[in-house]
């Protein structure tokens, strides 16, 4: 599809990032959230400017998981009316000011949530006579600091890595084009965030992001104890033994040493593991008291993280990269953990990778949202790419082979 309506002129200067400035839609619905974002993009090298994000999350609580139909549905009931508050609330409402561009969640996710967006999103730009591009969700988390400049008004430039840590994802990618990435290492098993999850919800945590509720537990945990010591309180001490000892996954004897992979699956085994044997009295550790709770969630991060950071450090000595020249993202929604930022840059420094620009969205655009996706959709629309009205979602979608999945339109 062509923007037959504009000059040629205009569509070349487009390309350029050299015209009049554009505007783009977003919409990402390819799990649970459904969130808009509006973005204007006045002519490079302008900065990009985010008018406005909307997100609505499904309350998994009760469902204790993601039920896929019910996340479709909250997409199909939400969506259309967030679109139309996102207008109206900037003055665009009744198709008065048409958008340049509709960026959305392709794919990888769950079809029925990505249909939801998909279909809405193909819509929008039929009505409109503009632009449609199908963004690959991750490329959205890689291309997140490249929107956001960090407090030092930098932004990466390609080439760089990218740590993504996500619910659905644990993956070092190096990106040399918006279209280009290169899977360095991955998970063998599950996801980080998942693996988080599993075992915040052992350890009686509640709630719907529960890898940010454990962080949040300690935290606060922490700071009672630091106030019962200022106070002049003896804090209530632990009863968690030594023995009660978290994994070191894939660094055990055998061939499997020298592997760069992430494996994540032993954490949950081994907390359920070392509770039967240190705490045989009790059917969950969400009965133990804080203190001892506190610790051993300490001690699950920790060694969550520890594990992340090393065979992270490994992928990247096996790549033989010129480290120093390159930027270091890590993105997705584990990537808001502070702890985790400590832990990655301590193992980095000591590594020899201090070289190495660290770039870490802002918490609110690490877990998914729209913004990501209308600037990975502003990235390839200026690469000359856009995507077929007759292309289809889809749940699984390598990020290597970006370009493979058939749907793409070249621009002039
Ligand atoms: P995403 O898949 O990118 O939306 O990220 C969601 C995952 O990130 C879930 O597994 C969350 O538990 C996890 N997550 C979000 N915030 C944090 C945090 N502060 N610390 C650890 N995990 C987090
Ligand atoms: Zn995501």
């Amino acid at each position: 599809m062509m923007l037959r309506s504009r000059p040629a002129l205009l569509r070349r200067l487009y390309l350029k990032g050299a015209g009049r400035k554009y505007h783009v839609l977003a919409i990402e619905t390819s799990c649970d959230d459904t969130t808009v974002a509006l973005i204007d993009r006045p002519p490079a090298p302008q900065p990009p400017v985010l008018l406005d994000h909307y997100k609505r999350s499904l309350d998994n609580t009760a469902a204790g998981g993601i039920i896929p139909i019910d996340a479709r549905n909250f997409h199909q009931r939400n969506l259309a009316l967030m679109v139309q508050e996102v207008l109206q609330r900037n003055g665009m409402s009744h198709g008065l000011t048409p958008q340049d561009v509709v960026a959305v969640t392709r794919g990888p996710g769950m079809m029925g949530s990505l249909g939801a967006g998909f279909n809405l999103a193909k819509g929008l730009s039929v009505a409109w006579g503009c632009g449609f591009v199908g963004v690959h969700h991750m490329v959205g988390h890689l291309l997140t600091p490249r929107l956001f400049a960090d407090e030092s008004g930098r932004t990466p430039e390609y080439p760089f890595v990218s740590l993504l840590v996500s619910g659905g994802h644990t993956m070092l990618v190096l990106s040399t084009s918006v279209t280009e990435h290169k899977v360095l290492t991955n998970t063998i098993d599950i996801a980080i965030g998942d693996m988080l999850d599993k075992c915040a919800r052992e350890l009686g945590m509640r709630g719907s992001m529960l890898g940010m509720e454990l962080e949040r537990f300690i935290n606060e945990q922490q700071q009672l104890q630091q106030q019962q010591i200022k106070a002049g309180i003896e804090p209530q001490p632990h009863n968690v033994p030594d023995e009660f000892v978290m994994p070191t996954p894939l660094r055990g004897k055998g061939a499997r040493k020298a592997t760069t992979a992430y494996s994540f699956a032993a954490f949950i085994s081994a907390l359920q593991i070392e509770r039967r044997k240190h705490f045989p009295d009790i059917s969950t550790l969400a009965d133990l008291p804080a203190p001892t709770r506190l610790e051993l969630a300490k001690r699950v991060q920790t060694g969550i993280f520890n594990h992340l950071a090393k065979q992270t450090a490994l992928a990247l000595e096996a790549a033989d990269l010129p480290s120093d020249k390159l930027d270091f993202v890590c993105a997705g929604g584990v990537a808001s953990n502070q702890h985790l930022r400590t832990v990655l840059a301590e193992k980095l420094e000591s590594k020899g990778f201090s070289g190495m620009r660290r770039f870490y969205p802002a918490p609110k655009w690490c877990t998914d949202n729209a913004a990501m996706i209308g600037w990975a959709g502003i990235e390839l629309w200026e690469a000359g790419l856009q995507t077929d009205l007759a292309a289809m979602p889809t749940s699984r979608w390598s990020v290597e082979d970006m370009l493979s999945l058939g749907g793409w339109l070249k621009r002039e």
